[in-house]
């Protein structure tokens, strides 16, 4: 009996070991629907807040997007304009910052907490980073990007995170320290054979940008680059996009593209 068991021990080990990894693993909910600043619309949520993250969660999205910016006193927070309550963020710290809380009474998030937020129960919908360009120029935007990987790192979130900048230098800034990362271009400038050549996964365009540039559909498709749109609210649009076979598309209106998904498929 001893012997058996002893025999059978590698294998038992083994079998708890890969089961360990396969449920570590993500695995990304099987629709299109990246939430803007998450899932804040229908239930009258904040932008970028953790409870519209949450709700995004729950929709079983495959994306929830947000938006980083860097304080005075370098701490990374969620927000997309680049001031909050008139305060400049870059230039304000974070404890000033913290006076105003969120409508729904949430403290202005901190990315830590938000990537926190977004890792509870979560392997199916990605943590779509979006790193905003600094007022402050290239080099400063540059090191922002590097304080978010490295937390990325920290918290172990790198397989849940995408990457997405209106800046180039953002991105190939985080290329450069890991040419695996999954990023995303949003500034609708360059054709998919200029991001395949700079590493770059995606393009992450406005809309009327693959109104005007039909032809880069088809080229991002022949090389492998990921199609996402932005921010299709209307349902002609997702019809269009849905019947062009885009991976991601980025709305405010989750519910009604999961909707639409769910009836086409
Ligand atoms: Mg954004």
């Amino acid at each position: 009996m001893k012997k058996v068991l002893l025999l059978c021990l590698p294998v038992l080990l083994f079998a708890c070991s890969s089961s360990r990894r396969a449920t570590s693993q993500p695995q990304f909910a099987d629709n299109p629907v990246v939430a803007h600043r998450g899932a804040f619309k229908k239930l009258g949520l904040p932008e970028n807040s953790i409870a519209s993250l949450r709700q995004a969660i729950a929709l079983q999205c495959t994306g929830s997007e947000f938006d980083v910016r860097m304080t005075a006193d370098d701490s990374l927070v969620i927000n997309h304009d680049p001031a909050y309550h008139s305060l400049p963020i870059e230039t304000t710290r974070y404890d000033s910052l913290l006076r105003f809380p969120l409508s729904n009474g949430e403290p202005l998030p901190t990315l830590r907490q938000y990537l926190l937020a977004g890792l509870q129960g979560n392997k199916h919908t990605r943590l779509v980073c979006e790193i905003k360009p600094s007022p402050a120029g290239k080099e400063r935007a540059a090191q922002i990007a590097m304080r978010v990987l490295q937390l990325v790192r920290e918290l172990k979130a790198a397989p849940m995170t995408v990457y997405i900048s209106f800046d180039h230098h953002i991105l190939t800034t985080l290329l450069r320290a890991d040419p695996s990362l999954n990023t995303q271009y949003l500034n609708g400038d360059l054709p998919p054979e200029q991001l395949k050549a700079d590493g770059i996964k995606g393009a992450d365009y406005n809309f009327s940008v693959f109104k005007a540039h039909p032809e880069w559909i088809a080229s991002a498709k022949n090389m492998g680059i990921v199609l996402n749109a932005w921010t299709v609210n209307d349902a002609a649009g997702m019809d269009l996009l849905l019947d062009n076979g885009f991976q991601f598309i980025t709305t405010n209106e989750p519910e009604l593209l999961l909707e639409k998904w769910k009836k086409n498929r």
